[in-house]
């Protein structure tokens, strides 16, 4: 990144964070620096910074808690920014909750429960943000977010606001809004019932999670199950549960898992991604797709 965009962003945004480790921000803790890493608390200053990145045309990118994300050693030559402050405030108005995008979803998930509010049961155990989940349409336990989303508001890459309604975006299978828009705050719709219901089914998610995922860094589930498949099932009459690729292994609680030990470059978790795929294709004929976003250049 050029000094003179250097001191535009920290003009704009005197806290701006230049050379950030990924590691800081992923849940793999794995990855380069991020060129500059900025925390945007209003939507203002996300239409400011957006018009920014379009006049410099700059790389950007929109992370959440890093939960689905494998970032290259190199890094990311460009803007990396956080939704914050009055974008990760929450609140309930009758059968209606309104989450800023940086809002954490267990969290909010927790607070509607609280509430008497169904429908985010499911969520008690993703450790993403809630703009995230919208982006992946996170889910689990046979549910997902696309069924308690009302509406998006977004702010495109001009910096013009909009307010759209489920209906609008392409919902599938861990796809939610995926495109260039960035998702400022979102509303559920929820059900009334009791919080004692509520939190049992939440209780119970969690601990089937427990007793079938590991503890540790990872991105959860790393592949998409193909169709009529089980990518953990594939993974594991491959052989692969327990394989090692410097500080990665392939989890041997749960074959979806990719672990780091702490230690792992970017590079050691996508080669045994590489050798999972390779190994899963030669065995089965089946391509497994990554599940995880994969940002920059990894060395094959
Ligand atoms: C232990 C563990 C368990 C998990 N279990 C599950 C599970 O059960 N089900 C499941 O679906 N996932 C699961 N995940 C994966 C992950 O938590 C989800 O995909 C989560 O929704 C990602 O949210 P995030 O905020 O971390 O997004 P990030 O990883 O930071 O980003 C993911 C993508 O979302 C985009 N994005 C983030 N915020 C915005 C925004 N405001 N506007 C536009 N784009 C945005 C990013 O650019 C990126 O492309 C698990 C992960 C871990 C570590």
């Amino acid at each position: 990144m050029n000094p003179s965009v250097k001191s535009k962003i920290s003009r704009f945004f005197p806290d701006a964070k230049f050379d950030y480790p990924f590691a800081k921000l992923t849940t793999f803790r794995a990855g380069g620096p991020a060129s500059v890493l900025i925390d945007v608390a209003a939507e203002f200053q996300l239409r400011d910074l957006l018009a920014l990145i379009a006049d410099e045309s700059l790389e950007s990118l929109c992370i959440g808690r890093g939960s689905n994300l494998l970032i290259s050693d190199l890094g990311f030559d460009g803007v990396v920014f956080r939704l914050t402050g009055a974008l990760a405030q929450i609140e309930f108005k009758g059968d209606r909750g309104i989450a800023g995008a940086g809002a954490s979803l267990v969290e909010f998930a927790r607070a509607a429960a609280k509430q008497g509010l169904s429908g985010l049961e499911f969520a008690g155990g993703i450790p993403g943000s809630v703009g995230g989940a919208v982006y992946m349409n996170a889910g689990a336990h046979g549910s997902d977010i696309s069924c308690a989303v009302s509406e998006i508001r977004v702010v495109s890459p001009g910096g013009e606001t909009e307010t759209i309604g489920k209906e609008a975006v392409n919902w599938d299978y861990r796809q939610g809004l995926q495109d260039s828009r960035i998702i400022s705050t979102t509303i559920f719709k929820f059900f009334s019932e009791t919080i004692d219901r509520i939190t049992k089914k939440m209780d119970n998610y969690l601990n089937l999670r427990k007793e079938s995922q590991p503890a540790g860094y990872s991105a959860g589930s790393v592949f998409r199950n193909p169709p009529g498949e089980k990518a953990w099932q594939l993974i594991k009459d491959a052989g692969f549960m327990g394989m090692k690729i410097g500080g990665a292994s392939v989890s041997d609680k749960h074959a979806n898992f990719i672990m780091s030990d702490g230690t792992a470059a970017g590079g050691d978790i996508y080669c045994l991604i590489r050798a999972v795929q390779k190994g899963v294709m030669e065995k089965t004929g089946i391509e497994l797709i990554p599940e995880i976003r994969l940002i920059g250049k990894f060395e094959e």
